[in-house]
């Protein structure tokens, strides 16, 4: 499932291709967009901008209008020269977007709409720029509120909220946690403003370490998922908990444990030794 990294990396890419290019092509198999389109012709704006807000990615065009796309598990945004053969089936198509050099193409991508500014501000579902942790406007103390306003759920849950802190997924969720030494199990209440401080700051920058440029990315093609890294470069040492059950943990050896975790049961990578649920007392006193 793509996460905050990912998105943000396709938002770049696809910002290099078409920001402020006029767009000279749109199509689209989702009735609401063609509409959109008869209407107001998409053809002929501008991109003005291409972000990313945690798993939502943003192309804002210059009649003030604004296509969200959610990949939820299986969509993807490809990017492509014009005349550059798909490396998915056409049938897999729902919009595509080009300017006079380059194709951009969502494939299955299930959740795609038209706002206008207004609406896009009145939309809960699409996290505000300020909760991205990736966003230039991300801010730490009010997403340390947030956090903290969450006192009687799971931190490894709350991290998953979207609309707390954009950008972090299930990856990120147990190695931030690991991290911190925090046991993802523990209830936000139980944390100190320290360890919340350090969560989010951890969150912030294991998820910045994975959208640093690289050559892959300075082509403008964009095309899945990319490895991630919070430990190591070395491919097989690239994480510390995640997708490590019963292996050794990295700092004390003793096994990595996963168990499915919240409402949406997504599962959770920790060690139990280096992540103890905190003491009654501790939180107590
Ligand atoms: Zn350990």
């Amino acid at each position: 499932m793509p996460e905050g990294d990912t998105i943000f990396r396709t938002a770049r890419s696809m910002g290099r291709a078409l920001i402020g290019r006029p767009i000279t092509g749109f199509r689209s198999n989702y009735p609401l967009l063609t509409r959109f389109h008869d209407d107001t012709p998409i053809t002929g704006q501008i991109v003005d901008r291409v972000e990313s807000r945690g798993k939502w990615l943003l192309i804002h065009l210059s009649g003030g209008a604004t296509l969200a796309t959610h990949m939820l598990m299986n969509g993807s945004w490809h990017l492509y020269r014009i005349g550059e053969r798909w490396q998915k089936p056409s049938r897999d198509m729902r919009i595509v977007l080009e300017n006079r050099e380059y194709q951009a193409v969502a494939f299955t991508v299930p959740v795609a709409r038209i706002y206008s500014a207004q609406a896009l501000a009145r939309e809960t579902r699409i996290p505000p720029a300020g909760a991205d942790v990736l966003n230039a406007d991300f801010d730490p103390l009010t997403a340390a509120a947030r956090l903290r306003a969450c006192a009687s759920e799971e931190v490894g849950d709350v991290l998953l909220h979207q609309e707390v802190l954009a950008g972090v997924g299930n990856v990120f969720k147990s190695e931030v946690c690991f991290v911190e030494s925090v046991n993802p199990f523990c209830l936000v209440s139980a944390l100190n403003d320290e360890q919340v401080a350090a969560l989010i700051r951890t969150s912030q920058r294991l998820v910045a370490a994975n959208v640093l440029e690289d050559s892959a990315d300075a082509i403008v093609t964009y095309r899945g998922q990319q490895r991630r890294t919070t430990h190591r470069s070395d491919p097989s040492e690239s994480l510390w908990v995640y997708g490590r059950s019963g292996e050794p943990c990295r700092r004390c050896g003793n096994a990595v444990r996963h168990r499915l975790q919240g409402p949406d049961a997504r599962v959770t990578f920790w060690c139990q030794t280096c992540q103890p649920m905190p003491d009654r007392s501790e939180i107590d006193g």
